[in-house]
């Protein structure tokens, strides 16, 4: 049996049956962070010990007849940014590269209930800013699919590591597409779902307004198994939502027919390359087989989501990193009184790129200013919700490229660091406006780089996500394709 192959509900089944055990299981995806981490830089920490044990008891129970959580021995990765307890939680940056936090976040706790095995940390962007891993303090993870390539970011890490086999599943984080982006260039399924749908105690905080945590997978069935053991309201979140949970599975076999897609006309636009233009619309043609229907939809306001995105994204993180100051949590920098303590702290173990951002959030915030930018950006995000909302008075989906582009090659934007910004095209209106947004692979380009599709849907409607994307996947077998290394 290839283990690495298995999709996560025949590891499931294979361990529940005991003809795989979870030490094996968890022992065979150590060993391939063994031996490729040095290669493609996906994990920060892997949990051997932690790991190790826990396999162990999932063995024991099995062993003793008892009932076993519905992911039972399934091996998962968690993006740095979440805190494990006991385990070093860096989220890509010096400042924190000694935290280990005493306390698990909501969904490591709750994917620790269902049986699944934390067995590393992902590698990202410092605090989730950034979409190549570039910005990651101790070093950048590698698109697997080609090493000169990056990964996309921020949860670059976790893409890597589905992407490349060192785990069946990867839990990352998304604030203007950290999870879609990556997905899209790793040629993986990944969901960011409906703001409040998934719990966010105990992710170290980037923008809250627009953060939410999902599943990194392979495929879109995989995506939805651990999708019902994410999501759900969690009192510690005051932002998650009491809405029900609906059920994944059940959704997924559901035929595609009467189903319409919007296909929003300021996706198509300049901007967007031939080769991923070209594959996305092959995928339109493969839904509409499958019985679902295309209308084309406007999202007027969609082209200013960039400006809104960089300017509220910018402001809620210089609030949220006020805390890293050198007295808890942090490393802190020799210095004479507490003002140079805080200054030199953070000139020492923040990033150009955190600095960047919390230098402009705070001059965006500051007084005088506050109206022209932060005000005027969260109209804008008004705005962008109502096309949304109008949108969706006519269609169940909207559907497009989830990036203009693939790749792109490391210090590719090292000059123009705006060009890196505007590849978020496409993915940050559905964080300015709180809906689930999904990406999964539709094609390759011509030099071999995975393409990906974008499907976002009404608030809370993961379920008809999940279910056009594995209806796709039913039909096409980008998702199983797997890189050299
Ligand atoms: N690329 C975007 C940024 O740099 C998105 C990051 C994210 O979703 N965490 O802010």
């Amino acid at each position: 049996m290839q283990i690495e192959q298995l999709s996560v509900a025949e590891l499931v089944e294979h361990i529940g049956k005991g003809d795989l055990s979870a030490a094996q299981c968890t022992e065979h995806f150590l060993g391939q962070i063994r031996d490729k981490n040095d290669d493609n830089g996906a994990f920060l920490a892997q949990c051997d010990q932690e790991a190790a044990d826990a396999a162990k008891q999932i063995d024991a129970s099995i062993a003793a007849g008892k009932s076993l959580g519905p992911l039972a021995g399934l091996p998962v990765a968690v993006k740095d940014g979440i805190c494990t307890a006991g385990v070093t939680t860096t989220a890509g940056s010096k400042m924190l590269s000694k935290f280990v936090p005493p306390y698990d976040a909501t969904i490591v706790s709750r994917l620790k209930d269902a049986g699944a095995i934390v067995i590393g940390k992902t590698n990202m962007d410092e605090f989730a800013m950034g979409s190549s891993n570039e910005n990651s303090a101790f070093h950048p993870a590698k698109n697997p699919w080609n090493h000169d390539h990056v990964p996309g970011g921020s949860s670059g890490g976790s893409a890597t590591a589905v992407a490349a086999r060192m785990a069946p599943v990867a839990i990352g984080s998304d604030t203007g597409g950290s999870i879609r982006q990556p997905a899209s260039f790793c040629g993986i399924t990944g969901l960011k779902p409906t703001y409040g749908r998934v719990s966010r105690y105990g992710l170290i905080a980037f923008a809250s307004s627009l953060d939410q945590i999902g599943p990194m997978t392979r495929s879109a069935e995989d995506c939805a198994l651990v999708m019902q053991t994410l999501a759900g309201h969690d009192k510690k979140d005051s932002t998650s939502a009491p809405v029900d949970v609906a059920d994944y599975m059940a959704a997924l076999n559901k035929p595609l027919a009467g189903l319409k897609i919007g296909i929003c006309k300021q996706h198509f636009e300049e901007g967007l390359g031939d080769e991923v233009r070209a594959k996305v619309n092959e995928a339109i043609d493969v839904l509409k087989s499958l019985g679902a229907s295309t209308a084309e939809i406007e999202l007027p306001y969609t082209q200013y989501g960039i400006a809104a995105y960089y300017v509220i994204a910018p402001c809620e993180a210089s609030s949220n990193l006020s805390r890293f100051d050198g007295v808890r949590y942090t490393n802190r920098a020799a210095a004479e009184g507490l003002e140079e303590m805080y200054s030199k702290t953070r000139a020492e173990f923040f990033g150009e790129e955190v600095k960047k951002r919390i230098l402009l959030g705070t001059h965006a915030l500051s007084s005088g200013y506050y109206d022209a930018y932060y005000l005027k950006a969260s109209k804008v995000r008004r705005m962008i919700k109502n096309d949304y909302d109008k949108a969706f008075e006519s269609v169940d989906l909207i559907l497009g490229p989830t990036v203009p582009t693939t790749a792109f090659k490391f210090n590719q934007h090292a000059a123009d660091p705006l060009a890196m910004y505007l590849a978020d095209v496409y993915t940050v209106a559905a964080n300015l406006s709180g809906v689930p947004a999904l990406s999964i692979p539709c094609g390759f380009d011509s030099a071999g780089l995975p393409i990906g599709l974008q499907l976002q849907a009404r608030r809370f409607d993961e379920a008809t996500l999940l279910q056009t994307a594995h209806q796709y996947q039913t039909q096409t077998d980008w998702h199983q394709r797997s890189p050299q290394s």
